[in-house]
C-alpha cells in the first residue's frame, strides 16, 4: 500500500510527489525543490519518517519538476528515470532556467529511461508508465491501478489542460494522449497533478472544457 504525499515547491507552484509503503521505501517524483529551505523540507520529511528513496522519476523535464533532480541525485545517490524524448527538454532545463530568471544548478549524469508499459515495482506496489505527450515530447504518467491514482504531471488539471505553447508541445497530440490513456481509466481514479488540486477521472470526463 502506497501512501502519497504531496508539497508545494518553488516560485512556479510544482507538486512534488513521496510515495511510500509500508517498509519505508519510497519514491520521490519531480523534486521541484528550489530554495534551501524547499530542499531541507524535503530531506527533513524524509529523514523524520525513516524513508529510504528507492527511485526519482520525472514524469517530464520542465525546470519546475527538475529543479531538485541534481539535489535528489547527490543526496540519494539515484538517476533521475525519464523518457528518451525528454533528454533533450531536460538538457534544455538549465537555459530556460535563465530565460524564466530561475537560475538553478542541472543535472547533467546518467539517465534510466522510461517506456510505456513499464512497471516501476517498490516492494508489493507497482506503478505502470503511461507514455502521454503532448505537453511535452516525452511526458509519462505513472498509474497504480490496485489504488486507484495517477501521478499525472502536467497532462490533466483540475477544469484544465497542459499548455502546448513550449517546443515539443502539440494540442492533438496532448488531447489524444489524455482520451488514450487517462480517460480510459476508472472513474474514480484520483489524478495527482503537477500543480493545482488533486481531480478524478470521473469529474474531468464530465466537466473538463477541453474534453466535451
Ligand atoms: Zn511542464
Ligand atoms: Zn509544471
Amino acid at each position: 500500500m502506497l501512501t502519497v504525499i504531496s508539497f508545494v515547491f518553488s516560485p512556479i507552484a510544482e507538486n512534488t510527489y513521496v510515495l511510500y509503503n509500508e517498509a519505508g521505501d519510497c519514491i520521490i517524483i519531480d523534486p521541484g525543490c528550489y530554495f534551501g529551505n524547499e530542499r531541507r523540507e524535503l530531506e527533513q520529511y524524509i529523514s523524520e519518517n525513516r524513508l529510504l528513496p528507492k527511485y526519482l522519476l520525472n514524469t517530464h523535464c520542465h525546470l519546475d519538476h527538475v529543479f531538485g533532480n541534481k539535489f535528489i541525485h547527490d543526496t540519494y545517490m539515484l538517476e533521475p528515470y525519464v523518457h528518451s524524448n525528454e533528454q533533450v527538454v531536460l538538457e534544455n532545463a538549465g537555459l530556460a532556467g535563465l530565460m524564466w530568471n530561475l537560475p538553478f544548478d542541472n543535472y547533467t549524469g546518467g539517465l534510466q529511461f522510461l517506456r510505456e508499459g513499464d512497471v516501476i515495482r517498490l516492494g508489493k506496489d507497482e506503478l505502470k508508465v503511461l507514455y502521454t505527450p503532448g505537453h511535452s515530447p516525452g511526458h509519462v504518467c505513472f498509474y497504480c491501478s490496485a489504488q486507484h491514482f495517477v501521478i499525472g504531471g502536467d497532462v490533466l488539471f483540475m477544469l484544465g489542460i497542459g499548455r502546448t505553447d513550449l517546443p515539443g508541445g502539440n494540442f492533438e497530440t496532448l488531447v489524444n494522449s489524455i482520451r488514450t490513456r487517462l480517460l480510459v481509466l476508472p472513474d474514480e481514479t484520483i489524478v495527482y497533478p503537477g500543480h493545482g488540486v488533486s481531480t478524478s477521472i470521473g469529474f474531468e470526463k464530465a466537466n473538463n472544457p477541453f474534453l466535451q
